[in-house]
């Protein structure tokens, strides 16, 4: 752990880091609880005079200085992201530039945070709009993108002004602590920046009864987003949520359908479709559903899976037992129901590891499956033909899930008609891969509060100060 400047860690319980791939054990980190959680909200809450008070450009610096040593870093962090969670190393590469790309971009951003003049309706009278630092910020981050789900906090978090403790998954909490070692080369003053690993209920209990906690922005399951917004309640805390998805991919008559395919292998498949946009429901109109599937599914034949730290491997393992379990259930489940396997639908775990699952296609799938309904967080591509551009839409929206969706349309007129209809935070058109550092990333309903990237992003991390001034 990162606490006040120093690495904390000796003399307490250990949790087990490893490598879903093979089951090696490749680490232990502490599991600490209330007490260290505290000790790095009282660092965060000393620290944060000072670090609001620096100018944005002397933030900047820091965060400018933390990017480049991420970049020289690129090929370790993408090693250990690799080890810890079995993302494909090519990937994890690819996450490690998108993770420094939100330190670079907020490094910039917060020299951006304008306040307002509002025109007075009194002529000795002036009114503005003051922005300050929230104040000390608690991130709580998932295990499918290790450094991403953290820098896209840290990067706007820092260069608003505030100061941070970081909780990050216990399944990969390597990769935060090898960021924790940049921070620490880039020079950030102690207490900025602080990390606790260990208990995910008692270090949440700290922050939700430390009064010097201000804000919470949290990644992960809706279902402890729901948790985190009760807990949150009593102290009336600020809150950010990143949750769930359930994406839908709409693939109309119209489509490219070679454009179709590919976009659906990079959404799906990405992270072995263990990402909160992965399309996770895929309706293709009638005229083209057999096209569309003959070729989906010959292209996902061709993925390699293995060890995700082999160069040309494509797919790596689930996360653990247990989500390789939900994913066969899915598919047992939508077969059981009348489903048919057109590739995959096999497990390839060995008898001593049960984490790899067959890249799989499943077409005539109907809304009674589960996979239909719950986001199924691995390599499973469900097809379902609609007639109608309403229908697709109805299937759509029908999610208490709002995050992203996909449509695959060329008709211009057309793909706008069917956006304007869909409920979802972000949408791809013709597009499998839509997220960026200065894009608002989020989602609407049950998929969370708030946008992370892009100018919104900082938002978060800023209260307004409505400031009148008498001119007497
Ligand atoms: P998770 O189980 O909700 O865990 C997320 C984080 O919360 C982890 O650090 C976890 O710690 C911690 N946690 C667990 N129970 C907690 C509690 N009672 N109080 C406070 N913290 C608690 O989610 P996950 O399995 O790591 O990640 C997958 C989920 O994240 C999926 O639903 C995915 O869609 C979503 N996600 C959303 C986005 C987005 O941008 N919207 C991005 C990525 C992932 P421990 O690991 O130590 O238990």
């Amino acid at each position: 752990m990162y606490i006040n400047g120093e690495w904390v860690g000796e003399g307490f319980e250990t949790i087990d880091v490893t490598n879903p791939a093979n089951g090696e054990l490749i680490g232990k980190v502490p599991f600490a609880g209330e007490e260290e959680t505290n000790k790095a909200i009282d660092a965060a809450h000393n620290a944060f005079k000072e670090w609001s008070g620096l100018t944005a450009y002397e933030r900047a610096d820091y965060l400018q200085k933390l990017y480049q040593l991420m970049m020289e870093h690129q090929e370790e962090l993408a090693e250990i992201m690799t080890l810890e969670m079995g993302k494909p190393i090519k990937e994890s590469r690819g996450e490690v530039q998108y993770a420094a790309s939100f330190i670079e971009w907020f490094a910039e951003e917060g020299k951006r945070v304008y306040g307002e003049t509002i025109p007075s309706h009194l002529r000795n009278k002036r009114l503005q709009v003051w922005k300050k630092a929230v104040g000390v910020v608690a991130a709580i981050t998932p295990w499918n993108f290790p450094a991403a789900m953290l820098t896209r906090k840290m990067g706007p978090a820092l260069a608003a002004g505030c100061t941070v403790v970081i909780k990050p998954s216990s399944e990969s909490p390597l990769s935060a602590i090898k960021l924790m070692e940049l921070c620490e080369k880039a020079g950030f003053p102690e207490g900025v920046v602080n990390l606790v690993t260990g208990s995910s209920s008692k270090i949440a209990k700290a922050i939700m009864e430390n009064k010097k906690v201000r804000k919470i922005t949290f990644t992960g399951s809706t279902e402890v987003g729901k948790i985190l917004i009760r807990q949150s309640a009593d102290q009336v805390k600020k809150l950010s949520l990143e949750l769930g998805g359930h994406a839908p991919m709409i693939v109309l008559d119209d489509a490219n359908v070679d454009a179709a395919v590919k976009g659906a292998v990079a959404s799906k498949f990405r992270n072995t479709g263990q990402t909160c946009i992965c399309a996770n429901r895929i309706y293709v109109q009638s005229g083209i559903y057999d096209e569309f599937v003959e070729k989906f599914a010959a292209a996902v034949k061709e993925l390699k899976v293995g060890n995700g730290i082999d160069e040309s491997v494509d797919v790596g393992p689930l996360i653990n037992k247990a989500g390789h379990e939900k994913v066969s259930n899915h598919v047992d489940d939508a077969v059981s129901k009348g489903a048919t396997v057109v590739t995959g639908g096999k497990s390839l775990s060995e008898a001593d590891h049960g984490a790899f699952y067959m890249p799989t296609v499943i077409k005539d799938v109907s809304e009674s499956m589960i996979v239909m309904q719950e986001e199924t967080f691995g390599p499973v591509a469900p097809v379902q033909k609609v007639e109608t551009e309403e229908e697709a839409i109805t299937f759509a929206n029908s999610t208490p899930y709002g995050l992203a969706a996909y449509v695959f349309t060329e008709n211009v007129a057309r793909g706008m008609r069917v956006i304007e209809q869909l409920d979802f935070g972000i949408v791809g058109w013709n597009e499998g891969a839509p997220s960026a550092a200065q894009v608002p990333f989020g989602g609407m309903k049950e998929s969370g509060v708030g946008r992370e990237g892009g100018h919104e992003g900082i938002d978060a991390f800023v209260e307004s100060q409505y400031v009148a001034i008498g001119m007497e």
